[in-house]
């Protein structure tokens, strides 16, 4: 175990006395309201909750952009009525992709757009696959016209797990001529691989980058808090995914009280001094109301303490994707991909993104049978990998069939959804809007109330 790890896991709330100190003394006590915050805004009118969300901006680095400190995630989003709800209730940033949905949900915010484009802040993303001059160009093109804009305030170059991705002087010849064209202003990346540090470390270095989307959470603070310390210092804006780091909550009903344990990973996430705004996927009207409301709200006692025990019970069950097994596996599986689509399949509640995640690997987690498991001994949050491997392609793997899925054909490492779910956001909770009236066990469900 290596001694970022060793105080990474127990330190998840606060980090370690250098890191508070470096990060200008931020301690999470400093942050707490008066234990009441949540149950002040309660009472509130829809607009006086309205008025006190549009007051909770934050400038995105250097890009002056002021930016909701909770943004309108659309990865599983394709209705329009959902994110003209959300931008009603004071929400302005929206976040979007090339891929999410096929194209979908860019063609729903699209018909938002139309109308609205000047009360938004929009960011859209390359697509992966799109590596040179003429495939960048013609993947931002394609979003343009699919978001009814000549124009969109920021593009990412999306899901970056090499350093390649963005060390790419095709990346910066295609930014700086869409820029000087009026199509783009501000060039940013997005990833959550095993490679995330290093991956920020080369994009700070860089200094090509104003802005960045990673999957950060009150589990992950303490290892990327330097990392925070000097984006924040080169103003380089960051805005937070995956803030309900594995969702596990879905599985433990009192974490599911009130707004629950989305409540206090938000307020978390979206208070949090060096990020701009928490990006969740609105997938339905009490979504957006629900994150709105929370958007006003500073951390509150009983949300470090829900932190905390959720932290506790999941230390040893979360794979925290930092691929230190990965050299241990003769089979070359990537555990944190798989526990990637595992937790869209059963705590998102996105079967078919995780399933077609899954597939676009190959099935790899096949491999863990009868496999004596070298990996775990690698693992420094003795996470029971092959068991985990196994249910999870006992789920994933299995094929209903009206579902045929190519691996030649599907998406890499991120999940396309065709019926409306995908990309890199979250909603409130696990559902069954997407399972068919099947319902499949949450993957590790037994390991958790056990
Ligand atoms: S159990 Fe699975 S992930 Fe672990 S070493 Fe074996 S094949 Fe690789
Ligand atoms: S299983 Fe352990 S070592 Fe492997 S990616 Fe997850 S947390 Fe890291």
């Amino acid at each position: 175990m290596s001694e970022q790890q060793g105080k990474g896991r127990r330190s998840f709330l606060i980090g370690a006395g250098g890191v508070a100190a470096a990060a200008g003394a931020w301690l999470i006590g400093d942050r707490l309201g008066a234990g009441t915050g949540a149950e002040a805004q309660e009472a509130l009118s829809p607009e006086a909750i309205r008025k006190a969300a549009l007051s909770k901006y934050k400038t995105l680095g250097k890009t002056g952009l002021k930016i909701s400190k909770v943004g309108i995630g659309t990865a599983s989003t394709t209705s329009p009525a959902v994110l003209d709800r959300a931008i009603d209730l004071g929400m302005n940033y929206v976040d979007t992709a090339h891929m999410y949905g096929n194209g979908e949900s860019e063609k729903a915010v699209g018909k938002v757009m139309k109308a609205r484009r000047k009360e938004v802040v929009l960011t859209t993303k390359f697509s992966p696959r799109a590596r040179t001059k003429a495939e960048l160009t013609r993947s931002l093109d394609e979003s343009l016209t699919r978001l009814q804009c000549d124009h969109v305030d920021c593009v990412l170059v999306h899901a970056v797990e090499e350093v390649d991705r963005i060390d790419n002087a095709e990346v910066f010849e295609v930014f700086e001529a869409a820029r000087k064209a009026g199509k783009v202003s501000h060039l940013g990346f997005s990833g959550h691989g095993p490679k995330l540090q290093e991956v920020l470390e080369r994009g700070i270095a860089l200094g090509r980058y104003e802005l960045v989307l990673i999957k950060f959470s009150f589990m992950d603070y303490p290892r990327l808090a330097p990392l925070l310390d000097k984006m924040h210092e080169k103003g380089i804006g960051v805005t937070a995914m995956k803030t309900r780091d594995g969702a596990r909550h879905v599985d433990l009903e009192k974490f599911q009280r009130g707004d629950g344990f989305v409540g206090a990973t938000l307020r978390w996430a979206s208070t949090h001094p060096r990020v701009a705004s928490a990006v969740l996927t609105m997938k339905t009207f009490d979504d957006a109301d629900l994150f709105s409301k929370i958007a006003g709200q500073e951390l509150a006692a009983r949300d470090v303490e829900m932190l905390e025990q959720y932290a506790a019970l999941n230390d040893k069950v979360q794979c925290r994707w930092c691929g230190d097994c990965g050299p241990a596996c003769p089979s070359e599986v990537k555990v944190w991909d798989v526990d990637r689509a595992a937790m869209y399949y059963g705590r998102y509640g996105e079967e078919r993104r995780g399933m077609e995640l899954y597939a676009s690997m190959g099935n790899p987690a096949q491999a863990c049978v009868g496999c004596s498991a070298p990996c775990e001994s690698a693992c420094a949050y003795q996470i029971p990998i092959r068991a985990q491997m196994i249910e999870a392609d006992g789920v994933l793997g299995w094929r209903p069939p009206d579902l045929p899925i190519d691996p030649a054909t599907a998406p890499p490492n991120e999940g396309i959804v065709r019926g409306g779910d995908g990309g890199e956001g979250e909603g409130a909770e696990g559902g069954m809007a997407d399972r068919g009236g099947r319902r499949a066990p949450f993957p590790w469900s037994g390991v958790l109330k056990g």
